[in-house]
């Protein structure tokens, strides 16, 4: 199964190049004095940036980025990070269509990058590297308002992210949903609206249920991250509206399960957005920060939701289909996952 699922083609919708840091790559960089570290050693370093058990929430976790932040020290490093991060998507988990999210005040906000040229390197080293895999591969990027930051901050990253439309698949809304009211991004949303760029908000993951309604409602986005608390709306209107309105869920078994968002994997409410007619990808998040990759979540939806190997290539094709990728960069993929498919999975049990 591990070979077989590893050959699937797939797609990532949800993954933060903040929390794709290798620590090897730390390490690196602290050798070359371009960044400070507590310790020099692999192993706990390991243990300073990477979760390996459940913490107590969400709050814990952004405090592991504070270190990871520092890493994108000059534009050097940024690329090198990006690389590595598409390097092992396309390598280890054979991702391909990737949708790539960053933060530009989080990631250069501590550091001596400007927003320009830091967007720039990393549209750059995208384009060098699909060019590079002769179109096998495909990348977009998402920039990120951080909630957690305030809304001048957010204000300036939606500026930013109108002002870069051209390099930019996507926006999101991400951290902090909890203190930070969807109906303040109301305007903001607006402007992407009017502006043709899409939209997906971390909603439902902090926040409770009336978060994602409100969100649902007031900034209309084509997808939510996370979505977790949706179900938890005892008139089952908010599961509704997902389903109705085709907002696809990014859903985060390993990162839900860490955060505490979830106790366990199998508390993670897969089953009732699937049931409910919810649009749904599987995603990993933050690979390095979390330990995990897309293996290891499908791992997860076949073992603690049993998730045949149908209903993950019909996973991946719906995140297809949710992209925010133009159909010339789909297209390919959406030829690559039908054949694998019509290879690997008996006529009868295909709904492709
Ligand atoms: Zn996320």
């Amino acid at each position: 199964m591990d070979s077989l699922l590893t050959s699937m083609p797939k797609v990532e919708l949800h993954r933060h190049l903040e929390g794709c840091i290798r620590t090897s790559t730390l390490l690196e960089l602290a050798k070359g004095g371009a960044i400070d570290l507590p310790t020099r050693t692999h192993a706990e370093l390991d243990s300073l940036v990477k979760l390996k058990g459940p913490m107590a929430g969400l709050e814990q976790v952004l405090a592991m980025f504070g270190l990871l932040r520092t890493a994108f020290v000059d534009l050097e490093a940024v690329e090198r990070i990006t690389r590595e991060a598409l390097e092992d998507a396309l390598h280890r988990e054979n991702v391909r269509l990737l949708e790539l999210r960053f933060s530009p005040d989080f990631m250069f906000g501590l550091n001596n990058v400007s927003w320009e040229y830091g967007l720039e390197r990393i549209a750059r080293t995208c384009r060098t590297f699909e060019a590079e895999t002769g179109g096998t591969f495909a990348v977009g990027l998402v920039v990120i308002a951080s909630r957690g930051l305030g809304l001048l901050s957010v204000r300036r990253t939606a500026e930013f992210a109108l002002a870069h439309r051209a390099e930019l698949a996507g926006f999101d809304f991400a951290d902090g949903e909890k203190d930070n009211p969807a109906a303040q991004y109301r305007e903001l949303a607006s402007a992407f609206h009017k502006a043709g760029l899409p939209l997906t908000v971390h909603s439902g993951e902090d926040g409770g249920w009336e978060h994602v309604r409100d969100t649902l409602e007031l900034l209309r986005p084509a997808r939510i991250g996370h979505g977790v608390h949706a179900v938890d709306d005892p008139s089952g209107h908010t599961l509704e509206l997902l389903a109705t309105r085709g907002v696809c869920v990014e859903v985060n078994l390993v990162s839900n399960y860490l955060t505490g968002t979830v106790a366990r994997v199998e508390d993670h409410p897969l089953r009732r957005f699937l049931g409910a007619g919810v649009e749904v990808a599987l995603c990993a998040d933050d690979p390095q920060l979390l330990d995990t990759d897309l293996l290891r979540e499908y791992e997860a939806a076949r073992t603690a939701h049993g998730l045949t190997l149908s209903d993950l290539v019909e996973c991946n094709a719906r995140a297809l289909e949710a992209s925010f990728l133009s159909e010339e960069k789909v297209a390919p993929v959406r030829r690559a996952l039908l054949d694998w498919a019509a290879e690997h999975i008996p006529p009868v049990q295909r709904s492709l």
